[in-house]
């Protein structure tokens, strides 16, 4: 039994690194996108490229690529305003969960130009913050001048005012990583069913109109990436702070569910798509943290990213926005369509965790860029304003969050249909999950 399942366990590894020459398309054919898709293979809806073809591009080349770029001191840096001030209803108290809070970390850990004009602002005294310790731990610093040649331009499709540097503060991402904290319970499930009953509600069956659709697959996308990233790192042991993979949360709250892996990927190629579309933008943007290396080294990979020749053969085009807006309601449309993105990201200053709230701001700033690059064009369809740092901080780290959760989901499928197959119908759902930790632990030793 124990062969079968490592054997299974490896050949799922074989699998995720195979070649990406199998899945180049033409890329002059235009873009028919069929409308049936089947679990994890085939076109997925609304876009223009297929399961296979998205797993084997983001394994080569995004995800290895957006992973270095993250790392790096521009894109590691993001500014934020965490203070509670939810504006629908009162606080619930959950803002003091130790597992979501917040503490300032050490200076010597910022890059020179970020020290410029520092301010520290709303910090906490309660825990200290060391890299690599706390799962809570956010670090701030306020910075007025560190980057140059960036314009202050506040975004129309989130709530939040990004010229206002008031409460702001910098968070360096790297040391708080997106993971499992333990908020749930009813503050939790407020927050996300203002979000679907509210403001984006699923559309019904058999809808035809993409633009209907956008909003709640967007959504519903960004839901099992958290989803997937609580279950990928998760504490499995309170007392002796063990952390590892949680894979029957992940299942069961995504991988069994076809339609919120396929609004997983959606999203991921839609946000692809805006930063494949604001290529020349970013590629002469300016990278300047002070650290001429490293600067050099973010400019070098954003252009392996948006001019990635593999990417462009695989996937041209991942999402087509020309297709939205056509009809009479178009316009209309639209607007709504922003008015309720705008709410959800105010409901963001309704999240009772700090840590959850500051990758839930990031996430949605990083849409709202996404929707903006896509949407708010001029008649050429040319974005009509240019972007902020801080949302091309969030569109990339965002972009890295989807590509880590699109390489989770297209490995833990695989892993986890491959047992299920081979332990059922004798044992229970049980040892099933027993003897997918078992794979787990013999991988992980053996490596
Ligand atoms: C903005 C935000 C960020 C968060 N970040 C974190 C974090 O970083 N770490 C952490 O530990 N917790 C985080 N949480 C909490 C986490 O998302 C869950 O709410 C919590 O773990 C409780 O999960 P649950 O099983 O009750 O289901 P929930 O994930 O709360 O889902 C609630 C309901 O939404 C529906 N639903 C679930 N997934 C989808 C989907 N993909 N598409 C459509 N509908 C869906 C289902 O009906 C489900 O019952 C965050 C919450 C929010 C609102």
């Amino acid at each position: 039994m124990i062969t079968v399942l490592m054997a299974s366990a490896m050949t799922y590894d074989r699998r995720a690194s195979s070649s990406i020459t199998l899945f180049f398309k033409d890329h002059n054919s235009s873009c028919h996108c069929p409308k049936v898709s089947q679990k994890y293979t085939g076109i997925i809806e609304d876009c223009c490229c297929d399961f296979e073809t998205v797993d084997s591009i983001n394994g080569e080349v995004l995800h290895p690529l957006l992973k270095e770029l993250v790392a790096t001191p521009f894109f590691r840096y993001f500014k934020v305003k965490l203070g509670c001030r939810c504006p629908f209803w009162p606080e619930d108290g959950m803002c003091r969960l130790r597992d979501c809070s917040v503490c300032e970390c050490p200076e010597n850990e910022f890059p020179e130009p970020f020290k410029k004009n520092f301010h520290p602002a709303l910090i906490s005294t309660d825990f200290m913050c060391q890299e690599g310790k706390s799962q809570a731990s956010v670090d701030r610093t306020v910075d007025n001048g560190a980057f140059r040649g960036w314009v202050e331009t506040d975004n129309p499709w989130t709530n939040d005012d990004e010229t206002d540097n008031d409460d702001m503060t910098y968070v360096n991402l790297q040391i708080n990583p997106e993971r499992y904290t333990g908020y749930s319970g009813p503050s939790a499930r407020r927050i996300w069913d203002a979000v679907y009953t509210e403001n984006c509600p699923k559309y019904p069956e058999g809808e035809i109109f993409q633009e209907k659709k956008v909003l709640y697959k967007l959504i519903s996308g960004l839901h099992s990436s958290i989803s997937i990233h609580i279950g990928a790192e998760y504490l499995l042991h309170e007392l002796t702070n063990q952390w590892g993979e949680n894979p029957e949360l992940m299942n069961d709250r995504v991988l069994r569910y076809p339609d919120r892996v396929q609004n997983l990927y959606f999203t991921f190629l839609f946000v692809l798509r805006s930063v494949m579309k604001a290529a020349n933008y970013l590629e002469h943007a300016e990278y300047n943290t002070g650290n001429n290396e490293e600067d050099m080294k973010s400019h070098s990979l954003v252009k392996q990213l948006v001019h990635n020749s593999k990417l462009q053969a695989a996937c041209p085009l991942p999402f087509d926005e020309a297709k939205l807006w056509q009809g009479q309601s178009g316009p209309e449309l639209k607007q709504t369509i922003q008015m309720q993105f705008k709410n959800i990201s105010a409901l963001m200053d309704c999240v009772g965790c700090e840590k959850c709230r500051l990758w839930g701001k990031l996430q949605i700033l990083g849409l709202g860029t996404a929707l903006k690059i896509l949407f708010s064009v001029d008649d050429k369809n040319h974005p009509s304003e240019p972007l902020q740092r801080n949302e091309v901080i969030a569109l990339l780290n965002l972009l890295n969050r989807l590509s880590e959760s699109v390489k989770l989901v297209h490995e833990k499928a695989d892993m986890i249909e491959n047992v299920v197959h081979i332990v059922e119908p004798a044992s229970t759902k049980t040892s099933v999950w027993q003897s997918i930790n078992q794979i787990m632990r013999l991988g992980n030793s053996s490596t």
